[in-house]
């Protein structure tokens, strides 16, 4: 039998997460091994499983995890001093969970390029 996504079981409120925000179409919650000061994931309610499965239809959506991310890094201090936004896709991006979601970090300085 094939596991239940860990991100739907959490959208689905199955599963437990600190959740900061959640809307008809996504659900954010605090990263369990946050990377910053502040750390985030935004997540849609679809099932998709990685940045290479969106269509011309899921831009509305992909604009409004944009747009969330953007409202949170508002509530949650971010917004004087910056943060970043991350889709990793595939492999060598380092995707670990096969639902897509945008990291929203904050709280640190941050270099670059990411290694
Ligand atoms: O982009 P990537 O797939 O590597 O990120 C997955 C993220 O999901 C990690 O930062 C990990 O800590 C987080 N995670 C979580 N809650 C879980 C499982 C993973 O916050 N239950």
């Amino acid at each position: 039998m094939t596991q239940p996504c860990i991100f739907c079981e959490i959208a689905a409120g199955r599963m437990d997460a600190e959740i900061v925000h959640q809307d008809e179409r996504v659900v954010a919650f605090r990263d369990i091994h946050p990377q910053a000061p502040t750390h985030v994931l935004i997540i849609p309610r679809k099932h998709i499983v990685s940045m290479l499965e969106i269509g011309d239809d899921d831009a509305p959506l992909i604009g409004h995890m944009h747009v969330t991310a953007k409202n949170l890094a508002q509530t949650l201090g971010l917004a004087q001093r910056g943060y970043r936004s991350i889709f990793n896709c595939g492999q060598d991006a380092g995707q670990t969970v096969w639902h897509i979601h945008l990291h929203l970090m904050g709280g640190r300085s941050m270099g670059w390029p990411p290694w």
